[in-house]
C-alpha cells in the first residue's frame, strides 16, 4: 500500500481524497517546449504551409439555439452538462454491446469517439466532437431562458452522421431524472460568406454538408505585432503522463496547440501535409509576454479524455490554464493556426467543453 503522502511527492498530483499538506509542496517544474535551432523561413511561407495542412480537413461547426423548460439548475460547469446532454442525444444510436461504445462502425462512436454509454460521461481525448458551452448559463435558470451552445464535428466519418445527430436534437429523448429539460429550436452552421466573412446559417443537410474551411478563414483578425489569447475554459497543456505547471510561454502553448491539432487531424482521418510544427515554434519563440493575466487551476484528469478511460490515470487532477495573456512579436506566421484554434479549441478535453480559446 503506497502511503498517499509519498505518492504525492512523487507525482505532484492532487487527488481529491488527499489533504493539502501543512508544509509547502515541493516546487512543480514548469512545462517546457523544445524549440529547434535555426531561424524560421519567411512568415508568409509558414502561414501558407499551415493553411495547406488544414485544407480539406472537414469541419462542421454547429450552433444550437434553444430554451429551457421549467426552472432548473445547470450546475457550475456548463461543459459538463453539455457533454452529458449530447451523450443522452447520441447514445440511443449506439450499436455496441455493454456499457462502452467502441466499434469503428458504430454511428454513436463515429460522432463521439469511443466512450462510456453509462455512468459518468467519459471518452477519448481525440474524440471528433467539440463542445463549446461557454455561453450556456450556470446555476439556477428560469423557465424560457434562451440557451446557446456550439458543437463542432471534425472528420468525414462524424460529419456523415451529422444529419442523424441534427434530427435527434429536434426530437430529444426524455432527460434523466433531475436533469434540466431543454429544447433546441434552431441548429445553424458556421460558414464563410463570399467575402470570407463568417456567418451562421440555418443548417440544411439535404445537400453537401456546410463545412467550415479552416484554410480560408479570415476571422478572427490576428494583429501583426500583438496577440491576446483568452482561455475561456480550463485548458490543460500537459501531454499524456507529463507533469508540470502550464505557463504563459507562447512556445509551450503553440507546441501543445500544434501537436494536439496534428494528432486530432490524424485520428479523424485527415490526410494532408503535416503542420510545420518546427517553424511555428521557431516563430513563436521570438514573442515576449506583454501582460499575463492567466492562472493555473486544477481539473479532474477524467475530463482530459484519457485513453482507456476508467483507470487510475483518470482519477487524479491535472493543472490547466485559464485567463488571458498578451504577447508582443510578429504573428503573421502563426495566424492560420491561431484562427483554426479559435474555432476548434485546443488540447484534450474538448468534448467536455475544455480548451475553448479566443484570439484577438
Ligand atoms: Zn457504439
Amino acid at each position: 500500500m503506497v502511503n498517499p503522502s509519498d505518492e504525492r511527492v512523487k507525482t505532484h498530483k492532487w487527488f481529491r481524497w488527499q489533504q493539502r499538506p501543512p508544509e509547502p509542496d515541493l516546487p512543480v517544474p514548469d512545462l517546457k517546449a523544445f524549440v529547434p535551432e535555426g531561424a524560421p523561413p519567411a512568415a508568409a511561407l509558414i502561414a501558407d504551409r499551415t493553411a495547406q495542412a488544414l485544407a480539406g480537413w472537414p469541419i462542421l461547426s454547429l450552433r444550437l439555439l434553444g430554451t429551457m423548460k421549467g426552472n432548473q439548475a445547470f450546475g457550475s460547469n456548463p461543459g459538463k452538462w453539455a457533454r452529458a446532454h449530447l451523450g443522452d442525444v447520441i447514445d440511443p444510436f449506439c450499436i455496441c454491446p455493454g456499457d462502452r461504445c467502441r466499434f469503428d462502425d458504430c454511428p454513436a462512436g463515429q460522432l463521439m469517439g469511443r466512450h462510456a454509454t453509462e455512468g459518468r460521461p467519459e471518452g477519448e481525448a481525440w474524440a471528433p466532437l467539440v463542445v463549446r458551452a461557454n455561453d450556456m448559463p450556470t446555476g439556477k435558470v428560469s423557465e424560457r431562458t434562451s440557451l446557446k451552445m456550439e458543437v463542432v464535428l471534425a472528420g468525414e466519418q462524424s460529419i456523415n452522421q451529422a444529419p442523424m445527430f441534427i434530427e435527434a436534437l429536434k426530437d430529444l429523448p426524455p432527460p434523466p431524472p433531475k436533469a434540466p429539460v431543454v429544447s433546441w429550436s434552431t441548429v445553424q452552421a458556421l460558414v464563410l460568406g463570399d467575402e470570407g466573412e463568417l456567418r451562421f446559417r440555418k443548417v440544411d443537410m439535404s445537400g453537401p454538408p456546410p463545412l467550415l474551411h479552416l484554410e480560408r478563414l479570415a476571422e478572427p483578425k490576428v494583429r501583426r505585432t500583438r496577440l491576446t489569447m483568452t482561455f475561456l475554459t480550463a485548458t490543460p497543456l500537459s501531454r499524456m503522463g507529463e507533469e508540470g505547471r502550464p505557463t504563459a510561454d507562447l512556445t509551450l502553448i503553440v507546441d501543445r496547440m500544434t501537436r494536439s491539432m496534428g494528432a486530432w487531424m490524424g485520428r479523424t482521418g485527415h490526410k494532408g501535409p503535416r503542420l510545420p510544427v518546427d517553424d511555428l515554434l521557431r516563430s513563436a519563440a521570438a514573442a515576449t509576454i506583454s501582460s499575463d493575466n492567466s492562472r493555473v487551476i486544477e481539473i479532474p484528469a477524467g475530463m482530459m479524455g484519457a485513453a482507456g478511460a476508467r483507470d487510475a490515470a483518470s482519477a487524479g487532477r491535472v493543472p490547466a490554464l485559464t485567463g488571458s495573456i498578451t504577447w508582443k512579436g510578429e504573428f503573421t506566421a502563426l495566424a492560420p493556426l491561431l484562427r483554426a484554434a479559435h474555432h476548434l479549441g485546443m488540447g484534450p478535453g474538448r468534448q467536455h467543453g475544455l480548451g475553448q480559446i479566443v484570439i484577438r
